[in-house]
């Protein structure tokens, strides 16, 4: 059977032919986009853009990147995420750093920064605070935005806060934002009371029973203190909700990336703890996926 298998292969592996092999072999691994993330992981073996690709179809192969591709190609079949292998991962048109002790940021989130960007003053020196900063995706994306603005973002991990200071100083920004470790606003203490005009958080809110259901890549890759309050998903609203509006001027807001399901639960809350007006966004697939709180009627 030698020559007969051996035939199916090309005598030179080009990119076309690897990617399509690639393409197939993830297709295969029930990876969804197989496509996608074949290009992607062969445009960062080679150092180039995807476009590079397209346009070097013909281009053979080395030997040496056939070995090092094999191996980005095997950590992707076993459904680690691509941001992590890459260790990096594009949000609001920024790249920020990733490791596997930061959730990758997701499209979603970016809903989260446009409905916070779209509510602020024309003020100058406007202060934010991002809870369970992670990567720093948020309050980077939001002071890059708003040269003018300063933030704090806490975390209780300390090796997410390292990646996140690597992102600040890589958008060079880190002049501008504190990073501070520990429990949610506990390390806002210092800061004074009624000092910010806007609290962002995308606090964990899966659940702990929802997590067998979610993709391997989350399931077995992204860190769980990122993911679950190990009660019924909604423990962290319940704390900011209970405290974050000493911590506002009264004219700001708290702006919350919210679960499938949760947008009322958490709107609720807030009125049982004496919140102002609360508006609901959608995410492109109608779920209501952010809830903007103001601290007055
Ligand atoms: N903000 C990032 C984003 O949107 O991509 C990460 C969000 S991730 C869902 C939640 C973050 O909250 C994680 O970085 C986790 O370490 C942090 N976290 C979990 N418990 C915390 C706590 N008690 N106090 C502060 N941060 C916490
Ligand atoms: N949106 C993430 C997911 O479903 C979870 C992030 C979170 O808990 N805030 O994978």
């Amino acid at each position: 059977m030698k020559g007969s298998k051996d035939a199916l292969l090309p005598k030179i592996w080009t990119i076309g032919t690897i990617l399509k092999w690639t393409q197939n072999y993830f297709a295969k691994k029930g990876i969804p986009s197989a496509r996608v993330d074949a290009e992607v992981l062969l445009a960062y073996l080679l150092q180039k853009e995807r476009i590079y690709l397209y346009v070097h179809f013909d281009e053979p192969m080395q030997e040496d990147e056939l070995k090092a591709f094999h191996n980005l190609v095997k950590m992707r079949a076993n459904r680690i995420p691509v941001a992590y292998i890459i260790g990096e991962k594009e949000f609001m048109g920024l790249t920020f750093k990733v490791s596997c002790n930061v959730l990758v940021p997701r499209p979603d989130t970016e809903i989260l920064v446009e409905s916070v960007l779209t509510r602020l003053p024309e003020e100058d020196g406007l202060l934010l605070a991002d809870i369970g900063t992670g990567s720093g995706a948020i309050i980077i994306s939001l002071l890059k935005a708003r040269e003018d603005m300063k933030g704090y973002a806490v975390d209780i991990s300390e090796p997410a806060l390292e990646i996140a200071n690597k992102n600040a100083q890589l958008h060079k920004i880190a002049g501008r934002i504190e990073f501070l470790q520990g429990d949610l606003l506990t390390p806002l203490k210092k800061c004074g009371k009624e000092s910010f005009f806007a609290i962002v958080s995308n606090p964990p809110y899966i659940p702990p029973q929802d997590l067998p259901h979610l993709d391997p890549e989350v399931r077995c890759n992204e860190p769980s203190v990122a993911l679950t309050d190990n009660r019924d998903g909604l423990e962290f609203y319940r704390r900011l909700l209970r405290s974050a509006k000493d911590f506002l001027r009264a004219d700001g807001f708290l702006a919350c990336e919210v679960g499938k399901g949760q947008a009322d639960d958490v709107k609720r809350l807030s009125e049982q703890n004496g919140w102002g007006k609360v508006e609901v966004i959608k995410d492109l697939a109608g779920i209501e996926r952010v809830l903007v709180i103001w601290k007055q009627k």
